[in-house]
C-alpha cells in the first residue's frame, strides 16, 4: 500500500501471570493476543474498547515502552523492532502521545512553557534559545494558549487548558504520528468538543496521522476515518467509521454503539447492557472470547473461537453469525 505509514502484523504481548512462576510458569494475561493493523498516512484510526481489553498494551509497544512477545511493527516501511541507539532515538521523535489525564502528565514544577519545550532540549535541538522559544511561542499560539500562561505553573489551568499544553508538548517536535490514549475522557463534557475540533484543525494543518484510542464509540466515531473495535487482546471489528456506526456487525460493536447517546430525538435506540464483566485475559473463555456476554451466541461459539474475516466492501468481523 503506497500510503501505509505504521504497519502491524499479528502482535502479541503475553505477561506472566501473578503467580506464575511458583506455578511453574503455566499462567500467562494475553494483553495483546494477535493483532494486525494498518494506519494510512493522514488517516485516524479509531481503537476502541472497554478498560483492559489491551488498547493501551499496544500503544506501549508501538512507542518501543514495551517490547512485542511476537509479531511484527513497521513505521514508514522499517521495522522498528530492530532499533537501537540513534535509530530509536529518531523514531521517538516522530512519533509522540497525548496522555488521559493532563494533570498527572505534566510536571508540576514546571512552567507551562517549561513543559512544552522540554521535548526540544531531550532531543538536543540544534537551535539556539532564541529559536527554541520561537518554536514556542508558534506552538502555544497554535493550540490556544498565549505568552503570559507560558509562565503559569499546571495547577493553575483548567482542564482543558492542560489539555491543550499537552497537545502542545506533543507536537513542538512535528511528530508524524500521534497516538491520543484517552484525550478527552477526563475532561468535563462542555470542553470536550473544544478539543476534538482542535485536534483535528491541527491533523489538517500539521498533516498528522493519528491513533486515538478510546472506550467512547461516540467520540471515536466524531473523530475517526475507520475504527477497530477491539475485545480482550483482539481485534473484533474493523472498517469505515460510518459503516462501523452506522451498520454494526460484532455484537460487541452493537452492545458498544446502543449505550451512546444518540442526536436525533426521533431515533429510538435499544440499549444492550452486556451482562457481567470482561474476563481476565488471564483465563479467556474458549472458543469466541465474547460468548459468555453475547446475547445472541449459538453453540459452536463456546467451542470454536471466530476468524477475523473480511467482507467484500472491506469490513473485518470475526464472528460466527457474520458469514
Ligand atoms: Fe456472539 Fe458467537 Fe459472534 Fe462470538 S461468535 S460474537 S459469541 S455470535
Amino acid at each position: 500500500m503506497k500510503d501505509l505509514l505504521l504497519d502491524i502484523r499479528g502482535l502479541k504481548k503475553h505477561f506472566p501471570a501473578p503467580g506464575a512462576f511458583l506455578s511453574r510458569g503455566v499462567g500467562v494475561i494475553r494483553a495483546v493476543d494477535g493483532v494486525s493493523l494498518q494506519v494510512q498516512r493522514g488517516e485516524t484510526l479509531g481503537l476502541v474498547g472497554e478498560s483492559g481489553c489491551g488498547k493501551s498494551t499496544l500503544a506501549r509497544m508501538i512507542l518501543r515502552l514495551e517490547t512485542p512477545t511476537a509479531g511484527q511493527i513497521r513505521f514508514d516501511n522499517e521495522d522498528i523492532l530492530a532499533w537501537k541507539g540513534s535509530a530509536l532515538k529518531a523514531f521517538r521523535r516522530k512519533v509522540q502521545m497525548i496522555f488521559q489525564d493532563p494533570y498527572s502528565s505534566l510536571n508540576p514544577r514546571q512552567t507551562a512553557g517549561g513543559i512544552i519545550e522540554e521535548p526540544l532540549h531531550i532531543h538536543h535541538h540544534p537551535g539556539g534559545r532564541e529559536e527554541i522559544k520561537k518554536k514556542l511561542r508558534e506552538i502555544a499560539s497554535v493550540v490556544g494558549l498565549n505568552e503570559e500562561q507560558l509562565t503559569r505553573y499546571p495547577h493553575e489551568f483548567s482542564g482543558g487548558q492542560r489539555q491543550r499544553i499537552g497537545i502542545a508538548r506533543a507536537l513542538i517536535l512535528k511528530p508524524r504520528l500521534v497516538i491520543a490514549d484517552e484525550p478527552v475522557s477526563a475532561l468535563d463534557v462542555s470542553i470536550r468538543a473544544q478539543i476534538l475540533n482542535l485536534l483535528k484543525r491541527l491533523q489538517r494543518e500539521f498533516d498528522l496521522t493519528y491513533l486515538f484510542i478510546t472506550h467512547d464509540l461516540g467520540v471515536v466515531r466524531h473523530m475517526s476515518d475507520r475504527i477497530a473495535v477491539m475485545y480482550l487482546g483482539k481485534i473484533v471489528e474493523l472498517g469505515g467509521a460510518e459503516p462501523i456506526c452506522g451498520a454494526p456487525v460484532h455484537p460487541y460493536t452493537k452492545a458498544l454503539l446502543s449505550a451512546v447517546p444518540s442526536m436525533d430525538p426521533l431515533r429510538k435506540s435499544e440499549r444492550t447492557v452486556l451482562s457481567g464483566e470482561m474476563p481476565s485475559p488471564a483465563a479467556p473463555p474458549q472458543g469466541c472470547a465474547f460468548h459468555p456476554r453475547c446475547p445472541v451466541r449459538i453453540g459452536i461459539c463456546e467451542q470454536r473461537a471466530p476468524l477475523l474475516e473480511r467482507d467484500g466492501a472491506g469490513h473485518w468481523v470475526a464472528c460466527h453469525l457474520s458469514r
